[in-house]
């Protein structure tokens, strides 16, 4: 393993420091590096990080970490937090999900490689340089260009130590809906829990945009999330999200099986009753060929926004409680 590029024990206590990690040794000439905050407390543990900008098109954490990390005083602050507002730069700039260079999703990359592709390298940077070493991680996702989202947080079911703290701190968050999963391979926080390290993945927000509300709903709960683990205590205003209490929830994808034109007509938030009437799909001379209706009661959860569609992708996906 190659040395560390930086060493928190480096820094002073009740410290705020802006740094960077960089891909080495990749062949392509392209340079790519990630810069970082770390804020040092009145003690050095414990340790938390919150990272944004995994995917290039999720915007809504990026800039509350972009604010967090000036707001935070060291002095107000247990342990040493670890801030990464942009976490893949390059799919960043192209607006896109993926990376740019090797159409890699770096949410399916983890723990990567160093002899990889660009994806696998930079998820490997990230692991070891960002990720280990903590206690907790708050990976801060939002839906993509192509569907609105509910806000909700999911984590992995998972009756370990690390597992247990992180679905205590997703039910800290305040949010209406946590949604326990069986996380896919390569994502961060499912590589992180198996070494130990309790993360979370919350949803806020789409559409590759910034909003008023995406904004306050994010801002409220990391510092639910900071507060949970004592690492800050909560400021006195502008957490203007109200605190819910949590339905534990599983999901119910709603799938075109016809390409065509998609009539929707409910949003994210609505709750549908079973057989309550998504969406029609018809060809491109207005011809119906199908109504995709509710198989179950529930909240629509995320729903889709372009309007024209392939077999297989999702209009709506509807929660319901366990
Ligand atoms: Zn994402």
């Amino acid at each position: 393993m190659e040395r560390q590029q930086w060493d928190p024990a480096n820094l002073g206590l009740c410290s705020r420091s802006l740094l960077k990690v960089e891909v080495p040794g990749y062949t392509g000439n392209i340079r790519m590096e990630v810069p970082f905050f770390v804020l040092v407390g009145k003690e050095r543990q414990p340790r938390a990080l919150l990272i944004a900008g995994v995917h290039g098109d999720e915007y809504e954490g990026v800039a509350v970490l972009q604010d967090l990390a000036r707001e935070i005083d060291p002095h107000d602050l247990r342990g040493t937090l670890t801030i990464v507002p942009v976490a893949n730069p390059q799919a960043f700039y192209a607006h896109t999900r993926r990376h740019p260079v090797d159409l890699g999703d770096l949410n399916r990359s983890f723990p990567g490689n160093p002899n990889g592709t660009i994806s696998e390298r930079l998820a490997d940077l990230l692991f070891r340089e960002l990720v280990l070493g903590n206690d907790y991680v708050l990976s801060m996702h939002c839906w993509g260009q192509e569907a609105t989202v509910i806000p909700y947080v999911e984590h992995q079911i998972d009756e370990s130590p690390a597992g247990r703290k992180a679905a205590a701190a997703a039910l800290a968050l305040g949010l209406e809906f946590a949604h326990p999963y069986q996380w896919p391979e390569g994502l961060m926080a499912l590589s992180a829990l198996r070494h130990g390290i309790a993360a979370i993945e919350p949803e806020v927000g789409g559409l590759g945009t910034l909003t008023e509300a995406g904004h306050r709903a994010y801002r409220t709960m990391t510092y639910r999330f900071l507060a949970h683990l004592q690492m800050v205590a909560p400021p006195e205003t502008g957490l203007d999200a109200p605190y819910q209490k949590t339905k534990i929830v599983e999901h119910t994808d709603c799938l075109a099986s016809h390409a065509g034109l998609l009539r929707r007509y409910v949003s994210a938030g609505d709750p549908v009753s079973q057989g309550q009437l998504i969406g029609t799909i018809c060809d491109l001379a207005g011809e119906n060929l199908e109504e995709i209706r509710a198989p179950r009661v529930g909240t629509v959860a995320i729903a889709r926004v372009f309007s024209s569609i392939q077999p297989g992708e999702r209009i709506a996906q509807l929660f319901w409680e366990k």
